[in-house]
C-alpha cells in the first residue's frame, strides 16, 4: 500500500494516503495537506518514498511521515512541546507545527549545520512557514540528537527520523508525564519502530511496532 499513494499534487498524494488506510484521522489529514512537501523534496515530492535531500540525507516517505503523526497525534495539543531530531528537510517538524497550532513549539534537531540551514530555507518557501519561523514555534538547532535537546524540553512527543542504537536513556528522561517517543531503533541489522510511553505516574512502556528502514543515527561528519 505504501508505495501506491504517489500522485501528481500534495492534495492528491495526502488523499491517496488516507484511502489506502496510512492516515486515519483528519487533523492529520489537514495537517499534512496544508504543507506542500515540494518545499521540502527538490524531486518527486508527490511520490510516496523517501527523496535524496543532500549531505546524504533523505526527506522520508510520505507514509512514514504520516504514521509518525498518527501515532504522537494524542499528545499533540495546542500548546504542547514536541521534538523533531533529524529534522533533515524540516518537512515533519512543519506538520508537527500544524498539529500543535496555535501555541505549540517544534524543535528540529540535526548534526549537519548545511541541513539546519535547508529546513530553515525550505519553510520560508510558504508565509505559514516563514510565521512559524518569526514566532519561534519552530526552531533549527545544530546538535546530537541522541542526547536529545534538554534546554527545550521536557517535552509532550519526541519524533526521531533515524534509527537509533538504543533507546536512549536521554530521550525517555526528557519526556513528560505523560508523554510519546516515537522511535526507529536498530537490532542485529533489523530496524524497527518502538512507541515508548512515560506514563502520568512516570513509569515507562515500550512497544515494538513494525519494521522499518532508516538512515542512522550517528557521529557528527567530520567538517
Ligand atoms: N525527518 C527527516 C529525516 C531526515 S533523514 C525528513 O523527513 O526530512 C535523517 C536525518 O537524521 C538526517 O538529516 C541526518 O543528518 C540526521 N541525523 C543523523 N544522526 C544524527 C544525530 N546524531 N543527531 C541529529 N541528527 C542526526
Amino acid at each position: 500500500m505504501a508505495w501506491m499513494s504517489g500522485s501528481t499534487s500534495n492534495a492528491g498524494l495526502v488523499k491517496k494516503l488516507a484511502s489506502n488506510g496510512l492516515i486515519s484521522s483528519d487533523r492529520v489529514l489537514q495537517a499534512m495537506t496544508s504543507v506542500d512537501r515540494a518545499h521540502y523534496a527538490p524531486s518527486s515530492p508527490y511520490q510516496d518514498s523517501p527523496q535524496p535531500i543532500g549531505f546524504k540525507a533523505t526527506i522520508s516517505a510520505p507514509h512514514m511521515h504520516a504514521s509518525a503523526c498518527e501515532s504522537l497525534l494524542p499528545f499533540l495539543n495546542s500548546e504542547a512541546r514536541v521534538l523533531d531530531i533529524g529534522s533533515g528537510s524540516g518537512y515533519l517538524t512543519h506538520v508537527l507545527a500544524n498539529l500543535t497550532a496555535p501555541d505549540g513549539v517544534v524543535i528540529g534537531v540535526d548534526h549537519i549545520q548545511g541541513l539546519v540551514d535547508l529546513a530553515n530555507k525550505n519553510m520560508g518557501k510558504s508565509p505559514e512557514g516563514k510565521k512559524l519561523l518569526e514566532s519561534k514555534r519552530v526552531q533549527f538547532i545544530k546538535a546530537d540528537g541522541r542526547l536529545g535537546y534538554p534546554e527545550g524540553g521536557p517535552y509532550d512527543a519526541i519524533h526521531v527520523g533515524a534509527a537509533a542504537a538504543s533507546k536512549h536513556q536521554a530521550l525517555i528522561d526528557q519526556l513528560k508525564s505523560p508523554g510519546r517517543l516515537f522511535v526507529p531503533v536498530e537490532e542485529n541489522y533489523l530496524q524497527h519502530i518502538w512507541v515508548i510511553d512515560k506514563k502520568e505516574d512516570g513509569s515507562v512502556e515500550s512497544k515494538k511496532m513494525y519494521g522499518v528502514q532508516y538512515v542512522p543515527l550517528t557521529d557528527a561528519p567530520s567538517e
